[in-house]
């Protein structure tokens, strides 16, 4: 295969590959062949940091030899049991996880984050059921939040222009504003239970009556919407009225997991405890899928009765391998050996601290916002009106990076089709250096997108 030359795989890539997005990512044209620390090496040699890791997921950076190690041991160990049997890595992640979580959780392993919340809505109308509360089959989610791709975590998904061509999706989700620190403030109210946009939710749990109410479902920060800060008090005043109303909280941490936001998990930030947690990438850092719904012990207690069907009727073949959890144990014993969630906070603030000073005068940047190594950048073409920014100027920062060998990501859904938010989520483990190119390169691309004096 050595012989084949650059120009023939893209002609095959072009032929054969079902690129998710394309053409309209503008980062997918190019194939990558090697991968080591922060940074990413096509076929032709040319060197990018990867300022999104891969899809917010590479937390521990690429090329970890002992976690590829790990894999390699134990798929020769044991390459495979179903979590229907058991085995060890299994035990030892799951205690790990629960400990992480800071409570008594119980975990059920899947493949990828959309299934992990697949698993958490069924286990939530399950439990209901199983408690007798037998209306309770519906969840509450937010506009603008991601959470996958299959036909129940797409229904979550408050983002209209991923869903309308697949509609009718899974019946049941409604949605709700989500808090929005740069367009909608709410830090003049102290009150978790009085912000607009926790109020927002009791009042559809009121109109829909509490007794339908299954859960609700949230990521701490809305990353793929767009890096959207919440009140500090938002995630606790959901979680009280989720007590109030008798639903479940469920939260996605999906990517805000493992270090992205400075903490073990995102909602870590807020001062909660849920009562399901989701989680994925991060958790083996992309070297192999897994992921993981966490549930508070006395959930877990309502499927261990012995009617028929009291159990979770819910397998995966592939979920909770041996080897993926092997991998996802070294994954987070590297994060706690290197002290990557701190690193992560500390690299998060001097990032937001320079880009804030280096763009304060940049007429297009209107916010910069996220926590950790999760960086939000909103582009508007007035700061005043906040109108975000057309989308070929986003699109040329994204391009300009890419020719500076830094990848960088978009979201944002504030007008339909417009992406206006650039997005970095680097690996926990950037340097100084790497993140002094990451300000440079970046900040150079936006000032290029000004007209010449
Ligand atoms: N939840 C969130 C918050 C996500 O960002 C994603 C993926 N980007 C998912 C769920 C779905 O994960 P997956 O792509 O692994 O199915």
């Amino acid at each position: 295969m050595t012989n084949v030359t650059s120009e023939n795989w893209q002609v095959k890539d072009e032929q054969y590959v079902w690129h998710s997005m394309k053409p309209y990512n503008p980062n997918a044209t190019s194939i990558i062949q090697k991968s080591k620390g922060a940074w990413i090496t096509d076929i032709d040699g040319k060197r990018y940091l990867d300022a999104m890791s891969g899809l917010w997921c590479v937390n521990v950076g690429y090329g970890r030899e002992e976690i590829a190690k790990v894999a390699y041991e134990q798929l020769l160990e044991n390459a495979y049991t179903p979590l229907s049997v058991g085995h060890i890595p299994a035990i030892q992640l799951s205690e790990k996880i629960s400990e992480l979580l800071g409570d008594d959780y119980v975990v059920f392993y899947s493949n990828s984050g959309s299934e992990a919340n697949e698993a958490a809505f069924k286990i939530a109308r399950q439990y209901h059921q199983q408690k007798g509360d037998t209306t309770r089959t519906k969840f509450i989610a937010r506009y603008r939040a991601y959470h996958g791709s299959t036909m129940g975590a797409l229904a979550a998904t408050g983002q209209a222009q991923r869903k309308y061509k697949y509609e009718p999706l899974a019946p049941g989700f409604l949605h709700v504003a989500p808090p929005d620190a740069y367009r909608a403030n709410e830090d003049h109210i102290t009150d978790p239970t009085s912000l607009p946009s926790v109020q927002a939710i009791d009042n559809v749990m009121t109109w829909e009556m509490s007794e339908t109410i299954a859960g609700v479902i949230l990521e701490p920060i809305i990353t793929g919407g767009g890096v959207i800060m919440p009140h500090e008090d938002y995630l606790r005043g959901v979680k009280e009225i989720c007590e109030k109303h008798g639903a479940l909280l469920i939260v996605d941490e999906v990517i805000c997991g493992f270090g992205r936001t400075g903490k073990a998990f995102g909602f870590q930030n807020y001062g909660i405890q849920p009562d399901i947690v989701t989680m994925a990438k991060g958790l083996t850092s992309a070297y192999m899928p897994l992921s993981a719904t966490a549930v508070r012990r006395e959930i877990y207690e309502a499927f261990t009765g012995s009617e028929e069907y009291d159990f979770f009727r819910h397998v995966n073949t592939f979920g909770g391998s041996p080897a993926a959890c092997a991998v996802a144990l070294k994954n987070i014993e590297i994060m706690e050996k290197e002290n990557l969630f701190d690193r992560s906070e500390e690299m998060g603030a001097i990032i937001h601290a320079e880009l804030k000073e280096r763009l304060k005068d940049h007429p297009y940047v209107g916010n910069i916002r996220g926590k950790g190594l999760l960086v939000g950048i909103e582009l508007v073409s007035d700061k005043q009106s906040k109108v975000p920014l057309e989308v070929t100027a986003v699109n040329k920062v994204i391009a300009l990076c890419k020719e500076q060998g830094l990848i960088i990501g978009k979201n944002g859904v504030t007008v339909a089709g417009c992406n206006n938010v650039l997005t970095l989520a680097p690996p926990l483990i950037i340097s100084l250096a790497e993140k002094d190119f990451i300000v440079e390169k970046l900040t150079h691309a936006l000032y290029e997108l000004l007209p010449k004096a």
